[in-house]
């Protein structure tokens, strides 16, 4: 193959249409937003209310290296959306910020349980959410930055509103909610918890992820796909567990590996947030890198942006430097998480062959 003419820049990765199935809503706030509606809502328990000094502190706290400590960040943004403004104002930037990331699909997922605690009910919170989604598409389009929003719905392991969530994602489903999701601290809450919830949504023939091999090992990814049933993986990175060094050099999987390799399961690594969490020691040794040169089903996100710091673009930079991937790994990175979107066939194909396609043959060269 020749050398692509185009160079691996920011800007161009930026440019090139990007995919993204893991991300949450009240991990991607702007600092000024977080502080704006603080202000505007009464909130005064925010570290700082200096922009510049709140996006650092929001890295810095949530890269302690404990997941717990990770999430509790959370409870800051979480704070200021509670009304319908707040949540509406924050799915509108996050379209528009993703789309600006030249991001072209996305799931974004977000917890309806945890922005209750003033006046709304559940659905109130969808329909600000998916109300803010079609408002941050619209600007971008006028904008000329084409995105398409959809939206998981999380239920958080330790409550007990699984089933309830399940129903509300159920109740969207034709209205922008594409699936469902189970997150928050693994040790102690397994997703067998839930097995109502996933049941129920197997009937309706609607699909699920779940936050499994985060923080937590082997026991906790196979409960999520053969206790569960789940369609994809949040993170899945202690599948590497299940791998060891044959003696011929070559890499063996055991059979839950070798299950998750054969059957094209996603998963939704999040590269940075596994680094802050301390689920991986470093970049380098994420396992991202074995399990993309082993033809897992990867993908690549961003989980918590304004924790992370980062941007598709920058995660997928990141990664490229590190294992040394080019134009062709970035577009099969994207066609695996276009493949793996919970949208219709008909739809992933039709982004895959008229918008992703198209474009990496040019950078490609
Ligand atoms: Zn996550």
């Amino acid at each position: 193959m020749s050398a692509s003419p185009v160079a691996l820049t920011y800007e161009h990765v930026r440019a090139a249409p990007k995919v993204l199935l893991h991300d949450h809503l009240d991990g991607g706030l702007r600092p000024g937003t977080v502080i704006a509606l603080a202000e505007s809502g009464g909130y005064r328990r925010l570290p700082t209310t200096d922009p510049g000094e709140l996006g650092a502190w929001f890295i810095s706290a949530a890269g302690s290296g404990s997941l717990e400590r990770y999430l509790q960040t959370f409870e800051h943004t979480v704070a200021v959306m509670q009304d319908r403004d707040a949540l509406a104002r924050v799915a509108a930037e996050c379209a528009e910020d993703l789309a600006t990331d030249g991001v072209v699909y996305a799931e974004v997922r977000f917890a309806p349980e945890l922005h209750t605690e003033r006046r709304l009910g559940l659905d109130e919170v969808v329909q600000a959410v998916l109300e803010g989604f079609r408002l941050g598409t619209d600007r971008a389009a006028a904008e000329g930055n084409r995105i398409r929003v959809t939206c998981l719905l999380t239920a958080m392991r330790h409550a007990a509103r699984s089933r309830e969530i399940a129903e509300v994602a159920v109740r969207y489903r034709d209205h922008g909610v594409v699936g469902f999701d189970i997150a928050g601290a693994e040790a102690g809450f397994p997703p067998t918890r839930h097995l109502d919830a996933f049941e129920y949504l197997r009937q309706q023939n609607a699909h699920f992820t779940i936050h499994a091999g985060e923080g937590f090992g082997l026991p906790s990814i196979w409960e999520a796909l053969q206790w569960c049933g789940a369609d994809r993986l949040g993170h899945g990175v202690r599948i590497v567990d299940d791998l060891s060094d044959a003696a011929d050099g070559t890499v063996r999987l055991g059979r839950l590996a070798a299950y998750v390799r054969d059957k094209r399961i996603p998963l939704e690594m999040c590269p940075s947030s596994n680094v802050q969490t301390g689920a991986a020691g470093s970049l380098a040794e994420h396992p991202v890198g074995l399990l993309t040169r082993l033809r897992f089903r990867v993908t690549v996100n961003t989980d918590n942006r304004l924790m992370s710091g980062c941007s598709l673009t920058s995660e997928l930079i990141d990664i490229a430097r590190t294992f040394g991937y080019d134009w062709a790994d970035l577009r099969w990175f994207t066609v695996n998480a276009m493949k793996s979107a919970f949208i219709g066939f008909d739809e992933r194909l039709a982004l895959i062959n008229d918008v992703i396609k198209p474009r990496y043959a040019e950078l490609i060269g």
